[in-house]
């Protein structure tokens, strides 16, 4: 017998204790997924993804200790479930931090090291149409605004880049968890959201 095809729509949490939440949510409402912010741990329970979203890493870092997440989020992403960091999310994701605040951790879920701010003033904020490698969109582009941007300065060889800017590498992918520099909720660019919802297993 063939089973009918999973239509419920799916359930993706944005972490909300800083940064762009509101962007997301409407991102993923817009690709028809149940969209619910994160602010504590049971907040967790029945998310199909979620999106670490940017803002203030080392403020997130705090937060995320300060409500009892931080264990959470990673069993979370160690159970399988895919996960989205944008810009301070990357720098969340991220094993190293190489220019850390002082006592700023991350969650270590990604086999790389970044670096913050890495793209100076001059690109402090920037808008630039890059190659996107994901299969969300196979070498198609995606619109891309950075906003004092993380770099990923060394990976691992099971990381996949996806995307650079000048060189850079600013999108990556290790199995479901995605990393992107930049921030793709603001430009009305649904690419890396769809990324993110074609890695829910059925
Ligand atoms: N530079 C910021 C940080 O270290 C990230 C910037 C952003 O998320 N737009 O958290």
């Amino acid at each position: 017998m063939v089973s009918p095809p999973n239509t419920a729509p799916r359930a993706v949490g944005v972490l909300a204790l800083q940064g762009g939440v509101a962007e997301h949510l409407r991102m993923l409402e817009s690709l028809g997924a149940d969209a619910r912010k994160v602010r504590h741990p049971a907040d967790l329970e029945g998310l199909d993804a979620l999106v670490l979203p940017g803002g203030e890493s080392s403020t997130i870092d705090r937060l995320t200790r300060t409500f009892g997440l931080r264990e959470p989020l990673i069993d979370f992403a160690r159970a399988g479930h895919p996960v989205l960091g944008t810009c301070a999310g990357l720098i969340l994701l991220a094993r190293t931090i190489r220019d850390p605040a002082p006592g700023q951790r991350s969650l270590g879920l990604l086999d790389a090291a970044v670096a913050r701010n890495a793209f100076g003033p001059q690109t402090s904020s920037a808008e630039a149409l890059l190659t996107w490698g994901g299969s969300a969109r196979p070498e198609g582009t995606v619109r891309a605004a950075f906003i004092r941007a993380p770099e990923v300065v060394e990976h691992g060889p099971d990381v996949e880049v996806l995307a650079r800017f000048e060189g850079r590498v600013v999108a990556v992918r290790q199995g479901r968890v995605l990393g992107i520099s930049f921030h793709p909720e603001l430009t009305g660019d649904t690419t890396v959201h769809r990324e993110l919802l074609g890695l829910i297993p059925d």
